[in-house]
């Protein structure tokens, strides 16, 4: 019975998971391209680093060690988590425990960071709640946003609880328990003079919770800032190779420069049908990039990037982690209706403006400083740079001395007020 129960719940669970990510797929599918993903050694390598062996995250030693190990301990708990499933299906109990040395390794290790992960967890809810830590807060940082990430560390504290108390009482019905359980072997025999039922009883509840609450989890997660647990590898993997600043030349701008400079090597060079784009940079969100979308799901609001960035502290409107959230929040707003209807669909708004205000935009000094502390290696600048494409290419909506700047590069070749001929002028 409880086998047709799990595989019931099991079936339930990847159904609602698949329906997210076919969700989600469509959403990708509005994205327009950003570069060619090559150089997979490399890719491999700044995964291995920056995600497995949380580089960045070690700026900041103390905060830093604890996310660490709370994300080290989840993959080794994972891992306990398949035997679970196997056993649920089958019926079985300990199913792993044949493979010896390993088995050990993995449950032994998955039973210490049960511990460590809970000890860390509470201290960040404290952290979150009690301790008035800067940059967890912020203007964009609204009320359901600090509901959200506390549900989901409540949501982690529990499956830790759970699965601590599955291994203490597993432990204390067995004398002879498979594998190794360094710190819950400490406390099981406090329980070991239980009857025999009650300790059965509050295992089984144990194992229950804990593999409901990894469904439920799972299935929350696409909808919560901690989807970064899924996409946070995925984003350092796919990242830019290319040098943080570096910008994106449009192919057809380049054409129409080297048409105005040399017209017969040009007019040879180009491209057949190389069209203009439909839009020069990002006005709303059928214009970003998949780059852009999956840095939205990846980020964990945690704040780095706008804890450095020199404008948000010197009391300017902008924020990268604002800039980031809006992008996953306008997506939520209108891709189901572009998928439902086409891209014709207008709901009268756009990302700038509606979201992200112009003076937020400007306000960039394009100094990279949120790229290099993102410990997912989100790129803002790149993002920003393509809102003022967009402003500056569209509408001409640059701001008054900069516009100033272009006339005069248009009519001087310089920025500067005077005609090319007088250039020499200073020298006399
Ligand atoms: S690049 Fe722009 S958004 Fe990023 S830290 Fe510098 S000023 Fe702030
Ligand atoms: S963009 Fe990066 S640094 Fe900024 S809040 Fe998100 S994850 Fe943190």
């Amino acid at each position: 019975m409880s086998q047709v129960v799990f595989i019931v719940l099991l079936v339930i669970t990847i159904g609602i998971f698949a329906y997210s990510a076919f969700k989600i797929y469509q959403l990708f599918k509005l994205t327009k391209p950003a570069y060619p993903v090559r150089d997979f050694g490399k890719r491999i390598n700044r995964t291995i680093v920056n995600a497995f062996f949380q580089q960045r995250i070690f700026r900041n030693p103390v905060a830093g060690f604890m996310h660490a190990m709370v994300f080290w301990g989840f993959l080794l708990i994972l891992v306990g988590s398949i035997e679970m499933v196997i056993d649920g299906i089958a019926g079985t109990e300990r199913v792993l425990a044949s493979l010896g040395l390993v088995y050990n390794i993995v449950i032994g290790g998955g039973d210490l960071f049960a511990y460590i992960i809970a000890l860390f967890i509470i201290v960040f809810i404290v952290r979150r709640t009690l301790l008035n830590v800067n940059r967890l807060h912020g203007k964009e940082m609204q009320k359901r946003n600090h509901i959200d990430a506390l549900l989901a560390l409540t949501m982690i504290l529990l499956l830790m609880i759970s699965l601590a108390g599955m291994n203490i009482f597993y432990i204390a019905g067995h004398s002879d328990y498979q594998g190794v359980y360094p710190i819950s072997a400490l406390i099981a025999p406090l329980f070991v003079n239980m009857q025999a039922d009650t300790i059965k009883l509050i295992h089984d509840i144990s194992w229950w919770s804990h593999i409901i609450l990894i469904f439920i989890f799972a299935n929350a997660l696409p909808y919560s800032k901690h989807f970064h647990i899924f996409m946070s590898i995925p984003n350092v993997f796919f990242s830019r190779l290319t040098p943080l600043g570096k910008m994106t030349n449009m192919d057809s701008i380049t054409k129409e420069v080297k048409l105005m400079m040399n017209p017969e090597t040009a007019f040879a060079a180009a491209p057949e049908g190389d069209a203009p784009p439909a839009r020069f940079g990002i006005l709303d969100i059928e214009d970003v990039t998949w780059k852009n979308y999956i840095d939205s799901l990846a980020c964990t609001q945690c704040g780095r990037c706008t804890a450095v960035c020199p404008a948000n502290i010197t009391g300017k409107e902008l924020s990268p982690r604002k800039m980031v959230m809006n992008i996953r929040q306008r997506m939520k707003m209108k891709g189901p209706h572009l998928v439902k209807e086409g891209n014709d669909y207008s709901d009268g708004f756009s990302l700038i403006r509606k979201l992200i205000k112009e003076e937020e935009i400007w306000a960039c000094t394009t100094c990279n400083a949120c790229a290099k502390e993102c410990p997912l290696n989100i790129d803002h600048p790149t993002f920003i740079l393509d809102l003022r494409r967009y402003l500056v290419m569209e509408e001409s909506a640059a701001p008054a001395q900069l516009n100033a700047i272009f006339a005069n590069i248009e009519n001087n070749g310089a920025p500067w007020q005077y005609s090319n001929e007088d250039r020499l002028n200073w020298t006399e």
